[in-house]
């Protein structure tokens, strides 16, 4: 049996796993990340495909924190990229039109008249209350003529659920707090108060994956990532983990650890460890729900499309989302003189839309794009299908309280950590993703005696 020791294994080599290893080798700590992949990254990979480079959908990166902006520069002094500064251009695709999002003064004049009308009246002339669920969240906020205009179908289209059966922890993270007086402060200017409309913002120029990349540079020589890992066990003596069962190629490997750490979904991370008896574990792990993506990247024989960084698809008509334009975030994604788009479409893993032929799915989105008068179909050069399950966890109404049940259950092992976006179930950008990385390393180290 082959045997290794380390200080702290870390389960999984996307961003949070990179960060937390550079944190803790620079502290001198030995560490080992086990990956299921062949390569790092995770959700924050460029992938190269025909001459051109795409992300797992657009990631942009928010440096207003000085202390993250300080960070990403460190990282990226591992690389030869360099960070590439945007003013956001987004708009929803509805009615045939761009309708600029967030709507600024100038910008509401592509809106209808009575659209205007129904959104100040739904602003400043609504007595509905605020609730637990976002449709309630959003109602009380944009009126109930604006939600079940832009938002219901968008929302249903999203997470697979309507939005009153959806938790409003999502929108209170990311939209954060709208108020009459910032509102109309920020239509002058636009509606930029919260992250997910932030104005400005940063880009790798050649994709986000070249962030990882460089945190494996910073790494090398001082910890390694074993790719293609598959975990089999985590065995453990009383509320300690012990040591962990994987395969790599043909032989069983045994790795022993002081500490754990786990970056991975919170289901494959239940089912490799002890079961526990009460709850059961297999209520505990039915209890955690996600959103699954399923990415059509499409070369065109074209100089541009749109104007935009990315476009919403509110239409229930239309089967994807969300798409964007890799050549408005950096002239590096694409070939000379051409073009691409990343479309996103949202769905469970193994639905019917999860299921579909590669083909099919090519057809749909393009079938779709050329009724919207956005390409024509002879444009299209190439196009690769990827799936990624686990893209979003699903803040599905009332998910916090099985969340704890099943945080409480893992704390009883206490040198096991989770860090990251799906390692804690949580809706985490890569900014809040390092700052589980520094709580998560403070905690260890606090605790390791
Ligand atoms: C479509 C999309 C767009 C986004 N846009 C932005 C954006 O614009 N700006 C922003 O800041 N953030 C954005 N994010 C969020 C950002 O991608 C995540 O916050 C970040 O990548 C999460 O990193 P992580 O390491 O915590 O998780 P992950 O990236 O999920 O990493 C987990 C790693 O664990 C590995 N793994 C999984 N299971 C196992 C297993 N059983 N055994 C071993 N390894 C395993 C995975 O392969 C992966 O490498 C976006 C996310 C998505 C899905």
């Amino acid at each position: 049996m082959f045997k290794i020791d380390t200080h702290t294994v870390i389960l999984g080599a996307g961003f949070t796993g990179l960060v937390i290893a550079d944190l803790l080798t620079r502290k001198g700590y030995d560490v080992i990340l086990l990956e299921k992949e062949s390569l790092p990254g995770g959700l924050s990979r460029t992938i190269d495909f025909d001459g051109f480079r795409f992300d797992l959908g657009g990631h942009c990166l928010y440096l207003n924190d000085k202390e993250y902006s300080e960070y990403i520069k460190y990282i990226l002094g591992g690389s030869s990229d360099i960070l590439i500064r945007h003013d956001r251009k987004s708009s929803i695709f509805f009615d045939g039109k761009l309708l600029r999002y967030p709507p600024s003064i100038l910008g509401l004049f592509s809106y209808k008249k009575s659209d205007i009308l129904g959104f100040l009246l739904g602003f400043f002339v609504n007595t509905a209350k605020n609730g637990p669920s976002l449709e309630e969240w959003l109602v009380s906020r944009v009126g109930k003529v604006i939600h079940n205009l832009y938002f219901r179908d968008y929302t249903k289209k999203v997470w697979g659920l309507p939005a009153n059966l959806i938790s409003a922890d999502w929108a209170e993270q990311r939209i954060g707090k709208i108020n009459k007086i910032s509102l109309v402060k920020n239509l002058f200017k636009e509606m930029r108060n919260n992250k997910e409309n932030s104005r400005t913002f940063y880009y790798t120029k050649n994709g986000i994956g070249k962030i990882c990349d460089g945190l494996v540079d910073r790494l090398s020589g001082k910890a390694s990532i074993l790719f293609n890992a598959k975990i089999n066990k985590i065995e453990h003596h009383q509320n300690k983990l012990k040591y962990l069962r994987f395969t790599q190629g043909e032989e069983e490997k045994h790795l022993y650890f002081k500490n754990i750490v786990s970056t991975i979904p919170l289901i494959p991370l239940l089912d490799y460890l002890p079961p526990c008896k009460k709850p059961s574990v297999l209520d505990l792990r039915n209890t955690i729900r996600y959103r699954d993506l399923v990415l059509v990247f499409m070369t065109f024989n074209k100089k541009s499309i749109l104007n935009e960084h990315w476009v919403y698809f509110p239409q229930a008509d239309v089967p994807f989302a969300r798409l964007s334009e890799p050549k408005n975030w950096s002239l590096g994604m694409v070939e000379q003189d051409k073009t691409s788009l990343c479309v996103e479409l949202f769905c469970n893993f193994n639905d019917s839309l999860w299921n579909k032929q590669d083909s099919e799915l090519v057809d749909m989105v393009i079938d779709s794009l050329a009724q919207n008068s956005i390409v024509t179909k002879n444009e299209l050069s190439n196009a690769l299908v990827m799936r990624l399950p686990f893209a979003y966890p699903l803040l599905y109404l009332g998910y916090s309280d099985n969340l704890n049940k099943v945080t409480e259950f893992l704390s009883y092992f206490n040198n096991l950590y989770l860090a990251g976006r799906n390692g804690t179930h949580s809706y985490y950008d890569l900014k809040e993703c390092v700052d589980s990385s520094k709580n998560t390393v403070n905690d260890l180290i606090n605790n390791d005696h």
